[in-house]
């Protein structure tokens, strides 16, 4: 019988992180004085031993015992080997998927989650607030929290929260509190609702409503937690890629080509960082971060200073964005609905190691479809961006006639995502292209920042 599932034993599991921020060079944050942030600023919304991490250069950080005991609980995932997919697409592929859909919030944020839940928790913090767009991250931050024995407050995106009501129970099981957001509970989400009663919400928004409960409480024992773009976010995820590595030595293989669906960044990141380092160091791999076309960060936006939230409470982040302000179109991958991305993943675009794409929606779920009805599994919106892209490098390697190795992170199952597809099968899921004069006027709002330097880490024609 062919070897179809790839596992790896439980003391097999990875014991450090990877942290890129050892091989490249990157523009700082910066405060609201233009000049960069040191770590006490970011005191009140963090605690101070995730501040060290978002700023180490370290390369190996190690992973705490008692992360590894929750982690112990789906870790090590499984690496599927897509056989009746290769088939179907009559490719001369090897097609390799990372499963992080077998988490029991069904995605890969619990890898940082219980990470930030672990770490507050043993800096005596007592509760987290957060925001969340598809309700994945809730969900994940709820379940680590309840690990932990911390509280978990949540600001969900109004149009997720209305789509995806059952995320919301999932919340409440882990014993989280969920609010739509815009709310009436803060300032950021009241001035909203003001001019815009009907707005459909953002997670730039959710982000501002989450920062302001977490730094205007006052008992002290209050952070906010992000659960994708920040390095110390990558970092944690980097456990999927080096898995992956351990899982490809054992049959032998090594990736020609790596994608990733990118939302923030994180579960792309995570896959892919620990191949970057290899990359660097001479290894030819193509390497694909993948977004929807109705909201093209990486494809179109510029590299700028810009805010991470829509209420400009974060630090000026380097990164390529629309605006802090734009409000994306209602697709239904709404975990890749954010208006900036993961200054790291912005740097190695940059650097010319990671080669963005845009899908649109109906390719998106064509694909997930098609994944669903050869390997059976039911992905994530997000993660049919990947499968599509997947799709089009199998067919590709078909035409050159090259058995190339590609290797795709499975970043989540779609169990939670059926209006969607209801949607899709009913044939009322459309394909939509951001207009260039949207675009054009929702990046207006950085138009007075600091411009990040052209940082250049490395010569292209070594790389
Ligand atoms: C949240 C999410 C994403 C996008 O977020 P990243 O930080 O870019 O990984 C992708 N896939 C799934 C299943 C998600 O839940």
């Amino acid at each position: 019988m062919k070897q179809k599932i790839i596992t790896l034993k439980a003391q097999e599991i990875p014991r450090q992180w990877f942290n890129i921020l050892a091989e490249i060079k990157m523009n700082p944050p910066l405060g609201p004085d233009g000049k960069p942030i040191g770590p006490d600023s970011l005191a009140p919304v963090f605690p101070m031993n995730l501040i060290e991490q978002e700023m180490s250069t370290e390369r190996w950080i190690d992973i705490p015992e008692e992360i590894l005991e929750v982690y112990s609980i789906w870790r090590p995932t499984p690496m599927i080997r897509a056989f009746n997919l290769e088939k179907v697409l009559n490719t001369p592929a090897k097609i390799y998927l990372k499963n992080e859909s077998v988490s029991p919030p069904g995605s890969h944020k619990p890898n940082t989650a219980v990470a930030q839940a672990y770490y507050n928790k043993v800096f005596g913090i007592k509760k987290l607030v957060t925001e969340t767009g598809a309700g994945q991250w809730g969900s994940a931050l709820s379940f680590a929290c309840n690990q932990f024995g911390l509280e978990c407050e949540v600001y969900m995106v109004r149009v997720s929260f209305e789509q995806k009501p059952y995320r919301k129970i999932m919340m409440l099981s882990w014993g989280g509190k969920c609010y739509s957001s815009p709310s009436n509970r803060t300032n950021a989400g009241r001035t909203v609702l003001e001019k815009h009663p009907d707005t459909p919400g953002s997670l730039g928004l959710a982000i501002s409503e989450a920062i302001e409960t977490a730094v205007t409480d006052t008992s002290g024992t209050t952070r906010y937690s992000l659960g994708s773009v920040l390095n110390h976010v990558m970092l944690h995820q980097t456990i999927i890629g080096l898995e992956a590595k351990k899982q490809l030595e054992k049959v032998g293989d090594f990736p020609d080509v790596i994608i990733g669906c990118a939302g923030g960044g994180s579960n792309f990141a995570g896959l892919s960082y620990p191949f970057i380092y290899d990359k660097i160091n001479g290894k030819q791999i193509e390497i694909y971060p993948v977004e929807p076309v109705a909201c093209p960060t990486l494809t179109k936006a510029p590299f700028v200073y810009d805010h991470g939230d829509e209420a400009k409470y974060t630090p000026l982040l380097p990164m390529h964005s629309l605006g802090h302000a734009f409000i994306p179109p209602p697709i239904h991958a709404g975990g890749l609905r954010y208006h900036g991305i993961a200054p790291t993943l912005s740097q190695l675009i940059n650097d010319g190691l990671v080669t963005p794409k845009a899908i649109t929606q109906l390719d998106a779920y064509e694909a997930g479809v098609l994944f669903a009805r050869t390997e059976g599994i039911i992905p994530a919106p997000e993660t049919n961006h990947a499968l599509a892209c997947l799709v089009d490098e199998a067919k590709k390697a078909g035409e050159e006639r090259k058995e190339k190795v590609i290797l795709v992170n499975f970043s989540g199952h779609g169990l939670m995502d059926m209006g969607s597809y209801e949607k899709y099968f009913a044939g009322e899921l459309t394909n939509f292209t951001l207009p260039e004069e949207e675009i054009a006027k929702s990046e207006q709002v950085y138009k007075d920042y600091p411009k990040p330097e052209l940082v250049k880490n490395f010569n292209q024609s070594t790389v």
